[in-house]
């Protein structure tokens, strides 16, 4: 399956305004989880012509990859798929209101099926509420708790005996492992 998303014009925002909760705004210091004040539910954008960079650059899953079928509209899934434009990763943003909403059917096995797939590409497949922060591996899922504002996470090959497989770790931000 191709893991890099493509235009879809088929289909449009309509009433979602779920990424305006989900997703923290740097400049806008929003954090995520959180409605941003100039979002009006259910219509839009307040300040859309001047909206910030962070939100012109921002990749919906739901509107740009045809793996995830019309169930995955945000609005009704409480899950924002996000792909980072910097890396290669994917994060399913969930409403901290529904925080299991991840969980539910088919929602769950469609994520651990992208994480199957994405095991063959550069991907990771991440699960993020608020802070909290799941990485989802084919063989199992690692639970990194709350990832502070001066952590990131390290994704990393794990050696074993006759073995290797990817994980993932959090690190200080100026931890020197960080790449
Ligand atoms: S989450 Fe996606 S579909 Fe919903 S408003 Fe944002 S860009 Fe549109
Ligand atoms: S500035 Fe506009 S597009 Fe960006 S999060 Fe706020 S309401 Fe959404």
């Amino acid at each position: 399956m191709e893991m890099t998303p493509v235009v879809r014009e088929a289909r449009r925002c309509g009433t979602c305004t779920l990424c305006c909760k989900l997703l923290s705004v740097e400049e806008l210091r929003k954090p995520n989880g959180k409605w941003c004040p100039h979002c009006v539910k259910g219509r839009g954008c307040a300040i859309y012509a001047d909206r910030p960079n962070e939100c012109r650059r921002f990749q919906c899953g739901y509107l740009l990859w045809p793996a995830l079928g019309e169930h995955w509209l945000p609005a009704r899934s409480k899950l924002v798929v996000a792909f980072k434009p910097d890396g290669m990763e994917i994060v399913v943003h969930v409403d901290p209101g529904v925080p299991n909403a991840w969980r539910a059917e088919p929602y769950y096995s469609e994520i651990r099926s992208l994480a199957g797939q994405a095991a063959r590409t550069p991907y990771t497949i991440f699960v993020q509420i608020g802070r909290r922060v799941i990485v989802v591996f084919p063989d199992r899922e690692v639970d990194l708790g709350v990832v502070a504002e001066d952590e990131r996470i390290a994704i990393r090959e794990e050696a074993g005996p006759g073995t290797s497989r990817r994980g993932a770790v959090k690190l200080r931000a100026d931890d020197p492992r960080i790449v």
